[in-house]
């Protein structure tokens, strides 16, 4: 399933092959989804959901909760498999995640919510990562 680092697209050129435009966007230039248009906003089902460029684990499941936010959102990732950037655009500063392995978008993590005990909200883009269902 998930490609060897040197299969990876060097370039933009060579992600845009790969990705729909709508994928490119906001993947690979930082885009956002429209809120509630995502597949997974509500999504329950057990699994692991990947990167959607690169096939990376991000996020298993059972992080997943209902922020009521418009966007899939985790308290959690899977230990390196997600990175954090400062991100001072919009006139906000906030906290840009990227996936570790291919720094493709995901979205932006917030701290101090309270939406769980973590304390910690992942809010990723639909668009960017893809659902494993568990096997049975
Ligand atoms: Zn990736």
């Amino acid at each position: 399933m998930s490609l060897d680092e040197n299969e990876l697209p060097r370039t933009e050129d060579e992600w845009r092959v790969r990705l729909s435009p709508e994928e490119f966007r906001v993947l690979r230039e930082a885009g956002t989804e429209r809120p509630w248009t995502g597949e997974y906003v509500d999504t329950k089902t057990p699994g692991v959901y990947r990167c959607r460029a690169c096939g990376a684990q991000l996020y298993p499941s059972d992080t997943k909760f209902d922020s009521h936010c418009g966007w899939p959102s985790f308290d959690d990732a899977i230990p390196g498999a997600v990175k954090e950037i400062e991100d001072d655009s919009h006139g906000m500063r906030r906290t840009e995640i990227r996936c570790a392995r291919c720094d493709s978008h995901l979205g932006h993590v917030f701290r101090g919510e309270g939406f769980t005990p973590k304390d910690t909200r992942h809010c990723v883009n639909s668009i960017s990562i893809r659902l494993e269902p568990a096997q049975g």
